[in-house]
């Protein structure tokens, strides 16, 4: 086991910059800060607007883009150039979303590999953490427009289910748009800190039920605080269940009501996107009012509050369900919350309070504004980190990410900076080559894509990996770090149960100047670092592309028409041509047409494999 003695610098971050809270929502996303004089958290906004900048970015066919209430507009009139839910794919690969692909009206490339998606927008292809960093510049803009001083440090939200690659795809968003990501907190508990649930360590246990239901998105969390310290419990929720859906049935009352069919809503895009507003006005309305009524195109809409709550219902009880599954999954009765807080704009539906009041048997928590709670909570976070609230228990952290070294000179970052200590993380990685019999390990710390550009703390080789096809063998590679904020690299494979251990001599101490200039370097370089890692990436999926296709075709050579094999062999050599170029639009257009050649052979090919090894067998 390598032993490596780390730098952990601990203690609070000097605070003479401004940390802003961010809560990057599927819908909406907004900043907060503390308020200097009165010490509260408060959304930012510029006079007479609201401090909600919807989620949703605009490409125009010069390139220019818009982002907020103004991207909106082109929604319904311009689906494949206005980029609407991006959140829902952070992190994710085609395959992962590909039974809900209707949903975007706007092109995710289909690979059919587990590689990460992208979003094609006239003729560039986006990733989602580059279509993040948009809506994250905005509001970066729109901070300093309003606080009159430059803003770089900001601690941004993410749902408590988001996986590891999800909130490194929220980092790098973060990093895009200029921003040094101080931490990554869940939304619950950002929500619980702007109610002031967990900042003291010593108010007690409880057990908290966080209720967010937004746009698109139902998320139920139990949380537990001992000792200002948040855990998960369990989570639950609807990824497809939102304030959109009770917009949609509005509409289509309004269309059985005017005996109007469905289809006008495909044909003739203005009034879809004008007939959608309306609803969304009506249920905004209703949430203070009984009825509702306005003319649209010369027509009168009208709808209560009862008939509303009628179609409200059955939305609120599938998100009842879940709160029980979430319960169930915690190992919790509904006697044992001590605390409901209701988060998300929907929440402001009366119905929806109530139920949710019912159902826990007690009143809810609803008196912080339910669209700002978690970026309140985030603001509150951030002056935690600053070292302003000297009340609460501030738990020590690593200065830097820290992670491996993976194919093209990568950093692969397993334990992220301002991670609590101790802390474990461990990712799984195979070999590239038939019968690779050693992988090198290379321990790196610092923020930068690339590790030539990082520290190096150690290195050493895993040998003795049994002769095996590439992609087979399965390395585990493990950090720990100890209270004591030494790092334990361990590196283990699986099927045969090699393991290496080997002793890394203590690293001298980093000066807090050497800390500072990294941090300002990866900020600096960090549209230069994910072009680069992107670029790397393109090539990596171009090389395998080309590598499994050209077994593939060795195999199957007798299944393959003529004409097939020749269509193959002119997108190979586009694709090994593309790959000798610095454009990585280029090379996934070049892996893209050559998967679309591929895709019917290969399909052809693997259903008649599989008819032949089912003949005879009795099913
Ligand atoms: P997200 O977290 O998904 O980004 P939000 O929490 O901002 O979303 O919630 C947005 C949803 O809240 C929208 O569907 C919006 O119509 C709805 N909403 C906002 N205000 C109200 C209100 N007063 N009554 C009912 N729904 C509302
Ligand atoms: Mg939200």
């Amino acid at each position: 086991m390598a032993k490596i003695g780390i730098n952990i610098a601990t203690g609070s971050l000097q605070q003479e910059e401004i940390i802003v809270g961010i809560d990057l929502g599927t819908t909406n996303s907004l900043v907060a800060i503390i308020h200097p004089e009165t010490k509260q958290p408060v959304a930012l906004k510029e006079h007479n607007s609201s401090s909600l900048v919807p989620s949703v970015i605009h490409f125009d066919e010069f390139g220019n883009v818009t982002v907020g209430e103004e991207a909106k507009k082109y929604l319904i009139t311009e689906p494949q150039n206005t980029i609407f839910s991006a959140k829902r794919l952070m992190g994710k690969s085609y395959n992962d979303i590909k039974d809900n692909a209707s949903f975007f009206s706007y092109k995710v490339i289909d690979d059919a590999s587990q590689a990460m998606i992208k979003v094609q927008a006239g003729s560039k292809f986006y990733t989602p953490a580059e279509l993040s960093s948009f809506i994250l510049k905005e509001l970066k803009k729109r901070a300093e427009h309003i606080l009159k001083t430059p803003v770089n440090k900001a601690v941004i939200t993410v749902p408590a289910y988001f996986n590891d690659a999800q909130r490194q795809a929220t980092r790098d968003a973060g990093k895009l748009a200029g921003l040094d990501v101080l931490r990554i907190v869940n939304e619950p508990t950002a929500a619980s800190l702007a109610y002031g649930l967990g900042l003291h360590k010593d108010s007690g246990d409880k057990t908290i039920a966080v209720y967010d239901l937004g746009g698109g998105t139902f998320d139920i969390s139990i949380l537990k605080i001992s000792n200002g310290i948040f855990e998960v419990l369990s989570t639950n929720g609807d990824t497809y269940l939102g304030g959109d859906d009770i917009d949609n049935s509005i509409v289509q009352y309004w269309l059985q009501q005017a005996g109007v069919s469905e289809d006008e809503l495909r044909t003739n895009r203005e009034f879809a996107q004008g007939i959608r507003l309306q609803a969304e006005a009506a249920k905004i309305f209703l949430s203070a009012n009984d009825v509702f009524d306005t003319t649209f195109n010369g027509d009168s809409l009208t709808i209560t509050k009862q008939i509303l709550e009628t179609l409200v219902q059955p939305l609120v009880d599938k998100t009842i369900v879940c709160c029980t599954n979430a319960l169930k999954d915690a190992g919790l009765k509904k006697e044992a919350i001590d605390v409901v807080v209701m988060v998300g704009g929907s929440t402001r539906v009366p119905l929806v309070k109530e139920s949710v009041s019912r159902f826990f048997g007690k009143p809810v928590n609803d008196t912080v504004n339910p669209d700002e709670v978690v970026a309140l909570g985030a603001a509150i976070q951030a002056d935690i980190l600053a070292g302003n609230n000297k009340d609460v228990l501030l738990l020590d952290i690593t200065p830097l990410s820290l992670g491996i070294e993976t194919m093209g000179g990568l950093m692969d970052v397993l334990i992220p900076r301002n991670s609590k200590i101790p802390n474990k993380a461990s990712r799984q990685y195979t070999t590239h080559k038939d019968g690779q019999s050693g992988m090198k390990i290379s321990v790196y710390q610092g923020e930068r894509d690339m590790v030539k550009d990082n520290r190096k703390l150690s290195e050493f080789n895993l040998t003795g990996i049994p002769a095996m096809p590439a992609g087979l063998a399965k390395v585990e590679v493990s950090f720990l770090i100890n209270a004591d904020g030494i790092l334990v690299v361990k590196a283990k494979e699986l099927r045969s149960g090699v393991e290496q251990s080997i002793e890394v001599k203590a690293q001298q101490d980093l000066t807090d100047a050497e800390l500072e200039k990294m941090l300002l370097d990866s900020i600096t370089h960090a549209s230069e670092d994910i072009a680069t890692r992107a670029l790397v990436e393109a090539r990596t999926e171009g090389e395998q592309l080309l590598t499994t296709t050209e077994k593939f075709i060795q195999k199957n050579i007798t299944h393959l028409s003529n004409e097939e094999m020749a269509q193959t062999a002119t997108a190979m050599q586009a694709l090994q041509l593309a790959l000798t170029m610095t454009d990585k639009d280029l090379i996934h257009s070049k892996v893209e047409e050559l998967n679309e050649i591929s895709r019917p052979y290969a399909e052809r090919i693997m259903d008649q494999a599989i008819s032949t090894a089912m003949r005879g067998k009795t099913v």
